[in-house]
């Protein structure tokens, strides 16, 4: 899945929406821009993405052989058709957006219609035609991992429906930190609010600032180690426990100035025979998830071995649960040793 309420300028820089949804208006808006093509066109195109779960699904004909399979939020239908490929006995794939009359038609087309049964309706809402399912496959991850919330739709449909001893695809999602140097674009959209025609508008930097960018970020542009900060079970994780709030530690590299923190996700596919990673990390092919920097209130100048640590949170929002806020802190300890002295910045950013 793909970033809905934003949109991106012709540099892929994000941009947020100007518009003021209420909590109804908002759930018509995902479900509408899921219904255009394109977005699913962008979802397809991702190789990385797609062909992930392709070989996590086809390659793993043991674990598909006469299940009942289903599909949270089938889109095209891509997945489900996969899994049927893969021998499933029965697909049933559930969708809240009109692309399902495209699915409808596609899986004709392609020689499904015994195979899979489509469901129009949110998954909160609707009964499915059994009782219990073998396994539930879906691609509900947003930018940053959580931005959607669809996690939480999955993990309803796991409670609702998954066997006791039934699996998830993938199951397990993991989020990651490293810092960046990322001059040029703090120059070009940061620091640009310092001085406008020789007019200072502080008030506009710090909206700029809470805003995270979704882009692609060059490899060389990170500048210490990757911290691991979460690991979800999906098939134990409950809802309360996405609104996360970890400590997270990264040691420079090299002489660096530092200007923001990038996270990144993967997601594994751990019960075949091998396991299937796609990632979205910055050493990897980029995905359309791109990563997520967020900008530090004033850029720190760093050694190598320095660390800066602090404390990552996000949660939905209490006003639009698919937006995310999140808050980060920022410690850095200049030199070493115990007297060495702490620099401390922190800043709530709005993934919107
Ligand atoms: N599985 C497809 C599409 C993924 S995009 C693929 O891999 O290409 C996620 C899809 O989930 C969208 O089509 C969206 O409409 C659907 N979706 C999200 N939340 C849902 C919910 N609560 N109930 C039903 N469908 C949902």
């Amino acid at each position: 899945m793909s970033l809905l309420s934003s949109s991106s300028t012709p540099s892929g820089k994000k941009l947020a929406s100007p518009i003021v949804k209420s909590e109804q208006q908002s759930v018509d808006y995902y479900f509408d821009s899921y219904s255009h093509s394109g977005i699913h066109e962008e979802m397809l195109k991702d190789t990385v993405r797609t062909k992930t779960y392709r070989d996590a699904i086809i390659k793993n004909p043991q674990l598909f052989r006469g299940k009942i399979v289903l599909d949270v939020g089938c889109g095209t239908g891509i997945l489900s058709m996969f899994a049927a490929q893969a021998g499933a006995a029965h697909v049933y794939g559930i969708d809240a957006s009109n692309i399902i009359d495209s699915a409808q038609q596609i899986i004709e087309e392609n020689g499904f219609k015994q195979k899979i049964t489509l469901i129009r309706g949110k998954v909160e809402e609707i009964t499915l035609p059994v009782e219990k399912v073998d396994i539930i496959i879906s691609e509900w991850m947003g930018y940053c991992l959580l931005y959607e919330n669809m996690l939480e739709t999955v993990l309803i449909a796991r409670d609702k429906w998954l066997k006791p001893d039934g699996i998830l695809l993938p199951d397990k999602a993991r989020m990651f930190i490293c810092a960046i140097e990322d001059g040029d674009y703090r120059r070009s959209k940061i620091n640009f609010w310092d001085h406008v025609y020789g007019f200072r508008m502080s008030c506009l930097k710090k909206e700029a600032l809470r805003e995270p960018l979704v882009d692609v970020c060059e490899p060389q542009q990170v500048s210490t180690n990757v911290c691991q900060m979460i690991s979800f079970d999906l098939e134990k994780v409950s809802v309360p426990e996405l609104s996360v709030s970890v400590p997270y530690s990264v040691k420079a590299s090299r002489f660096d100035k530092i200007h923001g923190m990038l996270v990144f996700f993967d997601v594994l596919f751990s019960h075949g025979s091998s396991v299937f990673t796609m990632s979205t990390s910055p050493m990897k092919r980029p995905t359309h998830w791109k990563q997520t920097v967020f900008y530090m209130p004033v850029p720190m100048s760093i050694e190598p071995n320095e660390t800066i640590s602090g404390q990552f949170s996000m949660t939905p929002n209490p006003r639009n649960k698919r937006d995310m806020d999140i808050e980060i802190s920022f410690n850095h300890k200049r030199g070493f040793g115990p007297g060495a002295p702490t620099e401390s910045q922190s800043m709530k950013y709005k993934l919107r």
